[in-house]
């Protein structure tokens, strides 16, 4: 046996099991070896029978006392009971078509039984227990571990397999450099196989667990840096003026506040150097992250590029393009719209304009990436909302200009050490200050029963003169069936909110008649404004002072603060109340989270500790590869010092072409699949 064979030399393996097997991404004896445990059973520890509590999973050495087979003598599925006797008291083992079982035990032989207790007649049973005889080879006693599961292949037989193979593991070669087992005291693969497979002792497992989640998250680290440092992507920028931002400020009613000084003096240095800018600019909803694009492509425009900034939706384009119009109609700079559902013929003249580079600034959603786009001379391009961006929309947008400096804006505050692991090749500034005079949103959780009082509190707020939105329930991820919650809804609430001006908007409202609604929102025309989830980037109404959301339950703790951002945009007093069913301990601690704080980066590390980080980021949608052991949060330690080791060796051989850096490049390879050029 090799361990580059394939899993059906194993014994017992044929072609079902090899094709459920490689459906787990398991094709060699090496894969298997690989395949870990997902946790233990502790079977060391025998029980008295007359201790074993019914309902639990004990562990019972017992002599059998008589085999009998109830039932015809020639029926094949007749039941096998089988009765035991230890010191302290009696009991009886079933098995159903247990007969062919009945030359297993011999009575007056002691055997091991594993299962589950229950009760029958006032005798103690287990029914189908696993068993062993006492002492033999395949005793059950010990550790055990327990797989995760592959469809037609049972523990047993994982565990048998994992024994079998057990002869390889002193093949296993150590693929790692000397100095990185040095530095973070790594186990030997081999020790770490053999341990986490068949572990003795707790902290035996530990550093076989260390060392495998290490191997994992250097690999990752690896292969994130070789992106990022990777020579045939072009790192040089076009030089960007950005006196012409520094003006642009001055012409503001207001100053900048002390984080958007930061992120903009990080820009400038970027800007007017000739490296590539590749920026991520965080920061949290309401902190001012337009201004910075605007001085940004102020600054390209009067350099004498083209820049574009990208928005996730048409209402957040057009409410951008009307913010840079306002802002920027002195300038004489051409700002241009791009949106798929206008006029063909203003499109058309959009696309020429782009083209021309008579387009000084454009603004677009989605649109601006397909292939018809062609810009004149790019210089700069802005993700706004990159979270709702895949990694490969970026890209394509960024491939438009080949020397166009790239900033990508998000509110999703991430944490700095996931920021750097998830958006490994951009460089991060973080925006942490609030414009002055904004008030925190004054945050309550409510059950159904909530909802009178909310209403009449909304009332009292719309007598003041004052505006406010009610959230549809999220159903599904399918925007047509959040519009069908939100319609029935907005029914309910108008008979509710009888005589006051109410309005609905979801997925499926034409653009336009979105568009009026919304214009009509901003101008106080409206009182309470329904919706789904749609509203949740960008809208900014300063008179809107409430926010209703029904069955908060059902959002993210980050979608939740986002939503309540568009509430406390003005000077006023600002509420958010959520509407939920109560039943879940998650639900509560939720609740509570978003009721005392609203730091959008301390509500970030608090949705990573409850959901785990998968969830959160949908990882391949992020380019973040699937990982096995590690989870980036729980084990940050172990990242920073694979970050290091993964550093030192990328400095030495960014190519990983030595040979020592052979199993490493394959490992990455593997990891990253489609998305890493690696010549092999
Ligand atoms: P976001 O970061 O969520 O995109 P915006 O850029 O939409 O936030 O800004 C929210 C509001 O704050 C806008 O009305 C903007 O004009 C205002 N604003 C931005 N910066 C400042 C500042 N330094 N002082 C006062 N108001 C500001
Ligand atoms: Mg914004």
């Amino acid at each position: 046996m090799k361990l580059t064979d394939p899993v059906s030399t194993i014994k017992g393996i044929g072609p079902k099991k090899e094709t459920a097997l490689a459906a787990a991404g398991i094709n060699t004896l090496q894969d298997i070896i690989y395949f870990f445990p997902r946790s233990y059973e502790d079977r060391r520890n025998v029980t008295p029978i007359a201790e074993a509590d019914t309902g639990t999973e004990v562990l019972v050495e017992a002599e059998v006392v008589s085999l009998r087979v109830s039932g015809s003598p020639y029926n094949r599925k007749a039941p096998l009971s089988v009765l035991i006797r230890d010191e302290s008291a009696g009991a009886e083992a079933v098995f159903f078509n247990g007969r062919f079982l009945r030359s297993m035990f011999r009575v007056g032989s002691k055997y091991v039984f594993f299962g589950k207790v229950s009760c029958s007649f006032g005798r103690k049973q287990m029914i189908h227990p696993q068993f062993s005889e006492a002492g033999s080879k395949d005793d059950i006693r010990g550790i055990l571990p327990v797989y995760p599961a592959i469809h037609g292949i049972s523990q047993n037989e994982l565990r048998r397999i994992q024994r079998e193979l057990a002869e390889l593991h002193d093949k296993i070669p150590e693929w790692l450099p000397e100095d990185v087992i040095r530095d973070n005291r790594l186990c030997g693969p081999e020790y770490a196989v053999r341990n986490i497979h068949f572990p003795q002792n707790a902290h035996r497992v530990l550093a076989s667990r260390f060392r495998m989640v290490f191997e994992e998250l250097i690999t990752l680290q690896t292969g994130l840096m070789y992106i990022r440092s990777d020579k045939r992507l072009n790192n040089s920028g076009v030089v960007i003026d950005t006196s012409y931002g520094d003006s642009f400020v001055e012409s503001l009613p207001f100053s900048l506040t002390d984080g958007q000084r930061g992120a903009w003096s990080d820009i400038k240095s970027d800007l007017n150097s000739t490296k590539r800018m590749n920026r991520l600019l965080q920061g949290d909803v309401g902190s001012g992250k337009t201004v910075i694009a605007e001085m940004s492509m102020y600054s390209a425009a009067g350099s004498g590029y083209q820049s574009v900034i990208m928005a996730p939706t048409e209402l957040l384009a057009k409410q951008h393009a009307d913010t840079f119009s306002k802002d920027l109609s002195e300038s004489g700079f051409n700002i241009v719209l791009l949106v798929s559902s206008m006029p063909a013929a203003s499109k058309k003249s959009a696309l020429r304009a782009i083209e021309s580079g008579e387009a000084d600034m454009v603004i677009a959603t989605h649109a601006v990436i397909q292939e018809n786009v062609v810009f004149h001379d790019l210089g700069l391009v802005i993700t706004d909302e990159q979270h709702r961006f895949g990694v490969e929309q970026r890209r394509t947008l960024s491939s438009k200009g080949e020397n166009a400096n790239i900033l990508v804006m998000t509110a999703t505050p991430i944490p700095r050490t996931l920021a750097v692991i998830l958006y490994g090749d951009l460089d991060v500034s973080q925006i942490k200050s609030m414009p002055a005079g904004r008030k925190p949103v004054q945050t309550s959780a409510f059950g159904q029963d909530g909802r009178e009082c909310v209403y009449g509190f909304a009332k009292k707020e719309i007598a003041k003169g004052r505006q406010g939105y009610v959230v549809a329930p999220l159903i599904e991820d399918s925007e047509n069936v959040d519009a069908v919650s939100a319609e029935s809804l907005y029914k309910e609430l108008r008979k509710e909110f009888n005589g006051y001006k109410l309005a609905l908007v979801h997925g499926s409202i034409k653009p336009a008649d979105k568009e009026q609604i919304m214009a009509d929102f901003a101008a106080g025309l409206i009182n309470i404004l329904v919706s789904t989830v749609v509203i949740e980037v960008g809208i900014n109404v300063k008179n809107a002072t409430f926010m209703i959301i029904e069955n908060a339950e059902r959002f993210g703790l980050a979608q939740l603060h986002q939503l309540r951002g568009r509430v406390g945009r003005g000077s006023s007093e600002s509420y958010c109340f959520l509407i939920m069913n109560r039943g879940s301990e998650l639900a509560a601690e939720r609740a509570d989270i978003l009721c005392t704080t609203n730091d959008g980066f301390e509500i970030a590390e608090k949705d990573l500790e409850l959901r785990g980080p998968g969830e959160i980021f949908g990882t391949r949608q992020h380019g973040l590869p699937n990982l096995i052991l590690s989870d980036i949060v729980k084990h940050r330690d172990v990242l920073r010092k694979a970050a290091a080791s993964a550093k030192k060796i990328i400095q030495k051989d960014p190519e990983l072409s030595s040979p020592q850096e052979s199993e490493l490049k394959r490992r990455v390879k593997k990891m990253f699949g489609e998305d890493i050029k690696l010549d092999l």
